[in-house]
């Protein structure tokens, strides 16, 4: 998640930054609140609560959809129980936006800061579905987020929520966010526990080389009816196979490739 380190911004305009009491007391929370470790884990054990008995979505604990609204509702409950509402307060209803990205495919969170052209800030939290559903499949290794273990998805949801919203408070007191310096890292091991500040959770080409495949494995998979062999050149959503081919394309070893894409499950590794 050090990806989701914006720096160098300029500073929030004093409309955004809000009434200054609150900020105060948001500054205060921030730098002094200590409520233990078996508080922080019991209010967030009934945030997860709560969510799974608002949420269309978020119906089990490996849930298998997710919606903004997942986001926002974990964004109140936070901010309610650990920020006193401060954060919602200094924002108002238009000062947060929440998105799920299926794009981002090594930080499982970002938060954003979005200034428009008239100079009015808001910020954007957005979470990482891709790496979050890919995660949690039976014989996965075990999942770590912010060096905590997690059991399943909801889990790893909260603690990457946890990491997000330490982002966004600091922006809204300091002008500035970094998780990779101590003042992040004291706030959200006193406020949420956390070890660490990367994630861990599983991403496909660590799944894939899980099993054994990586970028030059030799591979076979079926194609058509036909087995085919060939050397994985690319792991994305699908693997990148390269075979013989006398009348494919020529790569820069000058032999002829056919190009397969093949989702990672069909393939299997041949001993070298
Ligand atoms: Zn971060």
């Amino acid at each position: 998640m050090n990806a989701s380190c914006p720096s160098g911004r300029p500073p929030l305009p004093r409309s955004a930054a809000g009434p200054a009491d609150a900020l105060k007391s948001l500054t205060r929370i921030l730098l002094d609140s200590d409520p233990g470790a078996a508080r922080s884990q019991s209010r967030t054990h009934d945030i997860g609560l709560r969510l799974l008995h608002a949420s269309p979505c978020v119906c089990e604990p490996n849930f298998t959809s997710l919606h903004p609204d997942d986001l926002s509702f974990l964004f109140d409950a936070y901010d309610t129980c650990f920020l006193d509402g401060l954060c919602g307060k200094l924002l108002g209803p238009e000062g947060v936006t929440f998105r799920l990205s299926t794009r981002m495919t090594r930080a499982g969170g970002k938060t954003t800061r979005l200034q428009s052209p008239d100079g009015v800030v808001r910020f954007e939290i957005a979470v990482a579905t891709s790496i979050l559903f890919d995660g949690f499949a039976a014989d996965d290794p075990e999942v770590t987020v912010c060096g905590l273990p997690c059991r399943h998805r909801l889990d790893a949801l909260q603690r990457l929520f946890e990491h997000e919203l330490v982002h966004l408070a600091e922006w809204l007191c300091w002008d500035e966010s970094h998780c990779g310096r101590t003042r992040f890292q004291d706030i959200a091991s006193r406020l949420f526990l956390h070890r660490a500040h990367t994630h861990q959770l599983i991403t496909r080409s660590e799944r894939a080389a899980a099993r054994g495949i990586s970028v030059g494995t030799r591979v076979t998979f079926r194609y058509q009816g036909k087995r085919l062999q060939g050397r994985v050149n690319r792991v994305t959503k699908r693997a990148t196979v390269l075979v013989d081919d006398p009348f494919g394309e020529r790569w820069s070893d000058g032999r002829r490739y056919a190009r397969y894409y093949v989702p990672l499950e069909e393939l299997r590794p041949l001993a070298d």
